[in-house]
């Protein structure tokens, strides 16, 4: 049995726990050694993730790893000395990362990469949704408060406010609503994981609008 850790690009889980199922050997005439298709399965969700090895059997050395790796791969036995993480696999997909918008000042970029890096394990873990979807309210907070400064009106008026004095168009201060009224579902756990994708790209658009765009725009 091979086993390594690795961050699952499927369920989001840290350095779980993947097992080797199966390999597929092939000779082809594009390269001059054996083209090794590994897949290997998460213990947790159960998706798989390949990667690809080049053994050449004319090379002694990769003879032994060959012979290694298929006595371990075949066998599934257990307390294994071989790693197969010594020969570096690259495997496919790669983890996902937050995604975070270009030229968000510092404090809405650090918010925002927390609640993505929660919206990442709450694709596999339900625990984590309601805490990433208060982690996105959290940034809108943020954001706004950067536009207008009236920290003792809740984010109901402040959003109205911002609408009405021109610093948000209409169209920004209904994704704003949506976040909030999405944002106090998560308030009181009660958000699906679809709802929660909604929240995400809601604040990731209305991000992008209101600091990278504009950011984007050559000064003259
Ligand atoms: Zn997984």
């Amino acid at each position: 049995m091979i086993t390594f850790g690795y961050d699952c690009p499927h369920c989001g889980k840290k350095d779980v726990a993947f097992e080797v199922g199966g390999f597929v050997q092939r000779k082809v005439k594009s390269v001059p050694f054996d083209v090794y298709s590994i897949l290997a399965t998460c213990n947790y969700c159960g998706h798989g993730i390949v990667a690809s090895l080049g053994f050449n059997e004319k090379n002694p050395a990769d003879l032994i790893a060959i012979d290694a790796f298929r006595k371990h791969a075949d066998w599934r036995e257990k307390d294994s000395l071989f790693d197969l993480l010594d020969f570096d696999p690259e495997w496919l997909p790669k983890p996902p990362k937050p995604e975070v918008p270009a030229h968000l000042p510092n404090n809405i970029a650090e918010q925002l990469t927390g609640a993505e890096q929660l919206f990442l394990q709450a694709r596999g873990d339900r625990l984590m949704i309601a805490y990433s979807g208060l982690g996105f309210r959290k940034t809108l907070e943020f954001a706004l408060k950067l536009l207008d400064d009236n920290t003792d009106k809740n984010l109901n008026w402040r959003i109205n406010a911002l609408v009405k004095n021109g610093l948000l168009v209409k169209s920004m201060g209904d994704f704003a609503h949506r976040i909030r009224a999405l944002g106090n579902d998560a308030t009181h756990d009660d958000i699906s994981l679809d709802e929660l994708q909604e929240l995400r790209l809601f604040t990731q658009l209305f991000l992008q609008y209101t600091f990278t765009l504009p950011a984007m725009i050559p000064v003259k």
